[in-house]
């Protein structure tokens, strides 16, 4: 069956959207997709969209979805008997998706779906699978029957199992143009518009969730730590510190990068001030007095920084070797 798929109130992603609007209109949806974004950059939505489309009760009669049907309002309140969700505890941000939890779902699979809709079994943050789960729904994704769909979302495929990774269709999310940000943050009259574009890399999640305000009292807390530092043993516990607050069952290298994206706004704003152009600063938080070189330098630091620990250096060394390159 063919579907005439939109998706009403999603921002962005059009690349992505107008795959899976083909893909729907020439009944050739995978039953498995990987959609790949950053945290908040719509992954969720847009698998949530599908899903609602797909069990609309109008949806032979136009654009779907609807929205209206009960079908779709079900779907909107997350409180549809055909979607089963699997995530993370919220409370803690490394903790693991329950094996049991993602086992009985699999397990709904023998069954077919409700009314004439599709089954998904959705999963938020499929890194936080380990590999027992990896493995349970490596067995599903061979061959799930008719009507059932898997949908992971991730923002780091490297930490998946390589196995799961070609099992699936992947949609990549971008990151929203700035422009695009600007309008929709206007539109939920949120505070210190600017510093939340700057710091959400393109995430429109991440800049509604964010809290400017306490994001800019850790770096204040970090800075006056920082200056304070004399020795090199004091920086490496500093270094601790700062990465033990991304250490759970696993490290949160990207919770780590984002942190340290506030640090490369605080020089860049030291550069734009001593450059004569205070009025591009990000941030409320005055820059202590460096000149412009130095401003520069140490935003390349950070940058440079971000990218160590990106690329599997150790946090706390990276971080040190950076803390006293700022000093
Ligand atoms: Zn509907």
């Amino acid at each position: 069956m063919s579907l005439d798929l939109h998706f009403p109130g999603l921002l962005g992603q059009d690349r992505v959207k107008r795959q899976l609007r083909a893909e729907a209109a020439n009944n050739r949806l995978a039953h498995a997709y990987l959609l790949v974004g950053a945290k908040g950059s719509g992954r969720f939505r847009l698998a949530l969209n599908l899903f609602t489309a797909l069990n609309c009760q109008r949806r032979e009669e136009g654009l779907s979805p609807c929205l209206q049907c009960p079908s779709c309002q079900r779907a909107a309140k997350l409180q549809h008997e055909n979607l089963l969700i699997l995530a993370p505890s919220q409370e803690q941000a490394s903790a693991q998706i329950k094996v049991d939890a993602l086992r009985a779902a699999l397990r709904t699979l023998a069954f077919p779906p409700l009314g004439q809709g599709a089954r998904f079994i959705l999963i938020r943050e499929a890194e936080q699978l380990n590999p027992a789960g990896g493995n349970a729904l490596l067995k599903s994704l061979e061959e799930p029957p008719a009507n059932n769909f898997i949908m992971l979302c991730a923002q780091d495929p490297a930490a998946l199992l390589p196995t799961l990774v070609s099992r699936c269709r992947r949609l990549n999310l971008q990151p929203l143009a700035p422009e695009v940000m600007l309008q929709a943050l206007r539109e939920k009259g949120c505070s210190r518009i600017p510093a939340r574009i700057a710091l959400s890399g393109g995430s429109l999640g991440q800049a509604l969730a964010m809290d400017p305000e306490q994001m800019e009292e850790k770096l204040g807390h970090l800075l006056r730590q920082l200056f304070k530092a004399d020795t090199l043993n004091d920086l490496w516990g500093l270094a601790e510190e700062v990465a033990a607050n991304f250490q759970g069952e696993r490290r949160d290298r990207q919770g780590l990068v984002s942190f340290l994206d506030l640090l490369a706004q605080y020089y860049r704003d030291a550069a734009v001030a001593r450059a004569g152009r205070p009025e591009m600063a990000l941030l409320g938080q005055a820059a202590h007095d460096i000149s412009l070189a130095r401003a520069l330098d140490n935003f390349n630091w950070v940058r440079c920084c971000q990218n160590q620990i990106l690329t599997n250096a150790q946090p706390e060394l990276a971080l040190t070797v950076l803390m006293k390159r700022l000093l």
